[in-house]
C-alpha cells in the first residue's frame, strides 16, 4: 500500500534525522517533514516504491524460476518467438506468474509478428500499471502487475482496434488458464 511505503519513508526519514536535525531551525524540518509526505514516493525506474504483494528478494528468487525472476523483477525480456503463448486463441485468461493476480483474457489478444503475445488492453483496471523507462535510450512506456510491481513488458501504439495499443508481453510472466480449466484450478 502506499500510505505503509509513505509512512515507512517518514519514520525511517525521522529515524536517521532526529539527531542531525537538532540544530537546525523548526520551520526547516517542517518543510522537510512536509516535502516528505506530500510528493508521491518516486524510485529511479519510476515504478511505485511498494504493491499489495511485496515479497523480499530471496523469497522471490525461492519462488520464481531464474527466467522468471530475470524478466518479472529485473525487468529483463525473453528470447523473442520463444514464447508459446504467442499462439495461444480461445476463452483464458492470463495470470501473473510472481503472485497469480489477473492480468490479460484471450479475447483482447491478437497476433502481432511481434515475437511475444500481444494484447490490445489489460484485463481491466486493476490489472497493469505503467511506468516510463529509458532503459534503451528514449522512453518507452513499461507496463507490470499492478498486485507485485512485477515487470510484464512495454506499449507500443501500433496495435489495433478499439485501443490503437500493443501491449507486448513476456509469455514467461504470464501463467495461462482455459476457462474450461478455470473451475479445475479453483477445486
Ligand atoms: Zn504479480
Amino acid at each position: 500500500m502506499k500510505t505503509t511505503g509513505i509512512n515507512r519513508r517518514n519514520f525511517l526519514f525521522g529515524a536517521v534525522s532526529l539527531g542531525t536535525l537538532a540544530a537546525a531551525t523548526p520551520v526547516r524540518a517542517f518543510e522537510m517533514f512536509g516535502f516528505s509526505g506530500n510528493k508521491e514516493p518516486k524510485a529511479s525506474h519510476g515504478k511505485a516504491e511498494s504493491f499489495p504483494f511485496e515479497l523480499t528478494d530471496e523469497e522471490w528468487r525461492e519462488r520464481l524460476t531464474p527466467e522468471q525472476y530475470k524478466v518479472l523483477r529485473s525487468e529483463g525480456t525473453e528470447r523473442s518467438c520463444s514464447s508459446p503463448l504467442i499462439d495461444v486463441e480461445g476463452p483464458g485468461k492470463f495470470y501473473c506468474v510472481g503472485c497469480g493476480h489477473l492480468l490479460f483474457a484471450t479475447e483482447n489478444k491478437f497476433y502481432s509478428d511481434s515475437g511475444w503475445p500481444s494484447f490490445y488492453q489489460p484485463y481491466d483496471e486493476h490489472s497493469v500499471g505503467t511506468s516510463t523507462d529509458y532503459k534503451i535510450g528514449y522512453a518507452r512506456t513499461e507496463v507490470h502487475c499492478a498486485n507485485c510491481g512485477g515487470h510484464l513488458g512495454h506499449i507500443f501504439e501500433d496495435g489495433p482496434p478499439p485501443t490503437g495499443l500493443r501491449y507486448c508481453i513476456n509469455g514467461v510472466a504470464l501463467e495461462y488458464v482455459k476457462d474450461e480449466e478455470a473451475g479445475e484450478k479453483t477445486k
